[in-house]
């Protein structure tokens, strides 16, 4: 069956973090509707823009920004719009992303009655100064609240995003938010290592120096390392398993949408700075976006020219993608798919990753070390060295 995945941004936060430097930011809340209309202008062209879009809808993902501050009336025309226009299959994963103590009992009224089944938080760490240093406006206290209320309320998967390397964090501390993550029955944990950048608050004061944001507070990168290994073996340990490189779930829970940007399966983006990937009649993948700037996207239209990827281009994307998912990759599933002249030239580089323990082998499979996963920027570019001396494959 030839399913679509829907992503929905939607920018607007009651408060910016400090190391945050998505497309979003506290605007004011009087755009909110020409904000929801814009989407839903996009949504009933989609069809006759995109020829050869799937109908069938398999996961919905409203990310940002914060979206459960919209008014419920506008999340229900939003799942209302997507409905006119597609079909969103029995079973389907809906999930919101949303901030701990921003969900009104209205939003979440509106939220289950619109079919979302999964909510994701954006905790990062249930120690309150933790939190608080970057600009999070929860506390351990109304984060376990707000777990336990969306449960009360029905819904099915819950996550909670936790970063390892904050200001003030320690390895007694990480490993405490760690323990409350498990205790708290969330089915599912995404834990990313702080990268923080440049144009963040919290990334010109590393470069620049200062205190305001706690940037002398922060950890090492070995510190931070040994968090992201601590937490591997914990959440393991307590059936959440590693399934991507930032992502742990209890058997069934893994993100179903998440998982299209690995796999490269097609997903359409809807909103600021979203990002889409469909293929077209001959199988070809294209890609395309929207802009990141808030008054240009209210008052233009769409997505800008669809770049179609060549073979080369989506070999490197099948590499990078495919090694983030635990399972690796299946070499011969590769040479199927791009052609053994194309996939060969890669074989001796894999050897190398081997060798240095970034990469591990399982019969025909290909996957990430520990070590790997924790360094995996630097594996990918090993890649790169290797798509750039590469031969062209044919288009
Ligand atoms: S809530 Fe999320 S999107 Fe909003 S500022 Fe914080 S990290 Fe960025």
């Amino acid at each position: 069956m030839n399913t679509l995945g829907i992503y929905i941004s939607v920018p607007f936060c009651r408060s910016k973090c400090t190391y945050c430097n998505f497309a979003s930011g506290v605007f004011p809340s009087s755009y909110m509707e020409r904000y929801v209309e814009r989407v839903c202008e996009d949504l009933r062209v989609a069809v006759s823009r995109f020829p050869g879009i799937p109908r069938m809808v398999d996961t919905v993902y409203l990310g940002g920004g914060t979206p459960s501050l919209l008014p419920p009336d506008l999340l229900k025309t939003l799942f209302g719009t997507i409905r006119e226009h597609f079909l969103i299959v029995k079973g389907a994963e809906i999930t919101i992303e949303c901030a701990p103590g921003q969900v009104a009992n209205e939003a979440l009224d509106a939220m289950t009655e619109s079919g979302v089944n999964r909510i994701s938080f954006g905790v990062q760490s249930f120690i309150d100064q933790e939190a608080k240093a970057t600009g999070r406006l929860h506390t351990r206290a109304i984060a376990l609240e707000d777990i336990r209320r969306m449960r009360k309320a029905g819904i099915r998967h819950v996550n909670a995003d936790l970063i390892a390397g904050l200001p003030h964090q320690t390895a007694a501390s990480w490993h405490e938010s760690l323990a409350v993550l498990v205790d708290s029955g969330v089915d599912h944990a995404s834990i990313y290592m702080l990268e923080v950048d440049d144009d963040s608050r919290l990334g010109r004061e590393v470069l620049n120096g200062g205190a305001r944001y706690y940037a002398p507070a922060i950890p090492s990168d070995d510190a931070i390392a040994d968090m992201y290994a601590g937490a591997v073996d914990m959440l393991t340990e307590n059936g959440l398993k590693q399934y991507e490189i930032s992502n742990f779930a209890h058997a069934g829970s893994e993100s179903v949408h998440n998982m299209k940007y690995w796999l490269r399966h097609p997903y359409l983006g809807l909103g600021l700075d979203a990002h889409s990937m469909l293929r077209i009649e001959n199988g070809a993948a294209i890609r395309f976006a929207t802009t990141d700037d808030l008054q240009a996207y209210l008052t233009t239209t769409g997505w800008d020219d669809a770049h179609i990827l060549t073979r080369q281009e989506e070999l490197e994307e099948a590499w990078f993608l495919g090694l983030r998912v635990s399972c690796g990759i299946s070499l011969q599933t590769m040479k199927s798919e791009f052609g053994r002249e194309v996939a060969e030239p890669y074989m001796p580089i894999i050897q190398e990753l081997i060798a240095d323990g970034f990469l591990e082998t399982n019969a025909d499979q290909v996957s990430l070390t520990l070590r790997g996963r924790m360094l995996s920027n630097e594996v990918f570019a090993r890649f790169l060295d290797v798509v750039e001396t590469a031969q062209p494959a044919t288009v």
